[in-house]
């Protein structure tokens, strides 16, 4: 059993398909646009998403004291495509794996805060070592970060103890950005054994999976990400898509057609917290 300390925002409202080649020139902190919180949050205990509202240049939660939250959970794995009674039946989450990226992180967060849409980035420590001020604007955006291991390896075979360590490292280099505390673990390439389900345990982490995965990081096109998402989806569902890609990208592109073609269908966007929230609230979670 452990605490998780969650809340909840929703979405609003264009597109494109041109090819995406990665530029500097970052954009800078923007500040979350106005959210609404659930309807269960009225019955539930008002306590901020953050636990460090006061966390330098970062914004805390925009929902503040007025959101909901879990306070406990004995779910080790979390697969999502649930649909979750006080997050509407058409409820999504975009993650990003990887990241945080130089240039197409920010590339990421400008298509984001166009469409007032929140999402979820799940950074790996080296990474965030490398380019803490993208981490910085992801949380000050008022997006959730968690955790996807310090050095990215595939988590088999390994002691529980080497499993907590790359989990504490990664941790440990995002509250060096802003004191933040992740609540999800997303194993690299979605692989893990007892001793990760054992590590994450320990570290107080959901292990959060995905039920639609865009394959973006294999340099697929516009067309094929779109195709993918859009065909399949369906409410309660974890897209799974990169911040960080080894050569061409067109993750930011796709999102330009995906996001307002599923606000279009009357999708909201959630984070990976207000999605939880929710399947627990639902008695779902277990
Ligand atoms: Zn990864």
């Amino acid at each position: 059993m452990f605490r998780l300390k969650l809340t909840a925002v929703i979405a609003a409202v264009i597109a494109v398909c041109s090819t995406f080649s990665p530029a500097s020139g970052a954009p800078s902190a923007v500040n979350a646009p106005a959210t609404q919180c659930f309807s269960n949050a009225a019955t539930a205990p008002a306590v901020p998403y953050f636990s460090n509202a006061s966390c330098g240049s970062c914004v805390s939660s925009a929902c503040g004291g007025a959101c909901a939250y879990v306070s406990s959970s004995s779910a080790s794995v979390w697969r999502g495509g649930d649909v979750f009674a006080g997050c509407g039946e058409k409820a999504v989450a975009l993650t990003f794996d990887d990241g945080p990226h130089p240039h197409i992180t920010d590339k990421i967060l400008a298509v984001l805060e166009k469409y007032g849409v929140k999402a979820t980035f799940f950074e790996i420590g080296r990474n965030v070592r490398l380019y803490p001020e993208v981490t910085s604007r992801v949380i000050a955006a008022g997006h959730e970060v968690g955790n996807h291991t310090d050095s990215h390896a595939f988590l088999r075979g390994f002691s529980t103890e080497h499993v907590e360590n790359e989990i504490m490292s990664a941790d440990d280099a995002i509250s060096d950005v802003c004191e933040y505390e992740t609540h999800f673990l997303r194993p690299p390439g979605g692989i893990y054994d007892s001793a990760v389900v054992e590590a994450s345990s320990d570290e107080e982490k959901v292990i959060a999976l995905w039920t639609i995965d865009t394959l973006d990081w294999n340099h697929r096109s516009c067309k094929g990400i779109t195709d993918e998402v859009l065909t399949h989806v369906k409410g309660g569902d974890i897209i799974l898509m990169h911040d960080y890609v080894s050569g061409e990208s067109h993750t930011v592109e796709a999102l330009e057609i995906i996001i307002p073609e599923l606000l279009s269908r009357g999708y909201t966007f959630v984070t990976l917290s207000d999605m939880y929230l929710n399947w627990q609230t639902a008695g779902s979670g277990g």
